[in-house]
């Protein structure tokens, strides 16, 4: 199933409840973790997550409660024998506390290779590409770099079924209809692509936007998104204390998500003064009804 496993629900300070930022994507038997606070390599086994599936890590920027785990999930990810590689986009910064003879102190002598890439200086741009996956990392509004990350399937023609029955296509035929082109048979009868390709599912989408002030600009990148993770630090009641510290409120993420015209709202990065999450959640849904209040250990479909 394509789904989002949330791992950590909280901003700054962990609870006993909520810990801080990471989750899980699942999509297409990819696992990417998103942030890595401490605690999450406990929070991954309550979930199941399989540790050797972990293909790619994307961390949001260098605030202590998005990074803090990476350095003991890499070190069990060497003691647990990994040997395939690993790649982690993240700020400059954490490229050269990687690097450090004290990070290798702390993590030992990584038995993986790592690749690291450094998060690009623009807007928006395109940061991983597969056969079925593109992820772009945005430029968000915080008080030190930092980005979000939108996971978009690519669009691809799949055949009908009965189309290759009734016209007894060939291999090469449904190849050439993939690709978006007509068939053009040597009696000269044309069948035009439209008639044989499958109707194309509404594609998923994700959109991670984690830690930022209300940033309506970078909505434009994500129009259309069908689940949105979007921070709502505070109660709009507190909007100086979001603004001086470049943090977002419930309501704002509400009309955040309308602006970017979002399918499904999940809020999260709670103040650890609310012991409940459910005045932020109901904050969000009287200007977004479509809203959820992350759970740790929640699991959300990506339909
Ligand atoms: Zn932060």
């Amino acid at each position: 199933m394509n789904k989002l496993i949330i791992l950590g629900t909280n901003s700054a300070l962990p609870t006993s409840e909520r810990f801080s930022s990471a989750q899980v994507l699942q999509l297409f038997e990819r696992s990417f973790l998103i942030d890595c606070a401490e605690g999450t390599q406990m929070r991954l086994r309550q979930a199941g997550v399989s540790f050797a599936k972990i293909k790619a890590i994307f961390i949001s920027h260098l605030h202590s409660d998005h990074f803090l785990g990476i350095f003991g999930l890499l070190s069990t990810f060497s003691m647990l024998g990994r040997k395939h590689a690993l790649a982690l986009y993240a700020p400059a910064g954490l490229a050269e506390i990687l690097n450090s003879s004290q990070a290798h102190y702390l993590m030992g002598e990584l038995q993986f290779e790592l690749h690291i890439h450094s998060l690009p200086d623009k807007d928006c741009a395109e940061i991983y590409s597969d056969k079925k996956l593109s992820v772009h990392a945005i430029r968000l509004n915080h008080r030190i770099d930092t980005w979000g990350f939108y996971f978009t399937e690519k669009p691809s023609i799949n055949v009908k079924k009965e189309a290759i029955v009734r016209y007894n296509l060939s291999l090469d035929e449904i190849i050439a209809v993939k690709k978006g082109n007509d068939i053009h048979r040597s009696t000269g009868e044309i069948i035009p692509n439209g008639e044989l390709r499958a109707k194309q599912k509404p594609l998923l989408s994700y959109a991670y936007i984690s830690d930022t002030a209300f940033f309506p600009q970078i909505a434009l990148y994500i129009k259309g998104v069908r689940l949105l993770y979007h921070e709502a630090t505070f109660l709009h009641n507190m909007l100086p204390r979001a603004i001086e510290t470049f943090h977002t409120t419930a309501r704002q993420a509400g009309e955040f998500a309308n602006l970017a015209q979002a399918e499904r709202l999940l809020i999260g990065h709670f103040s650890a003064r609310y012991k409940s999450v459910e005045e932020l959640e109901k904050e969000a849904k009287e200007i977004f009804a479509n809203t959820t209040a992350a759970k740790d250990l929640g699991v959300y479909s990506l339909l």
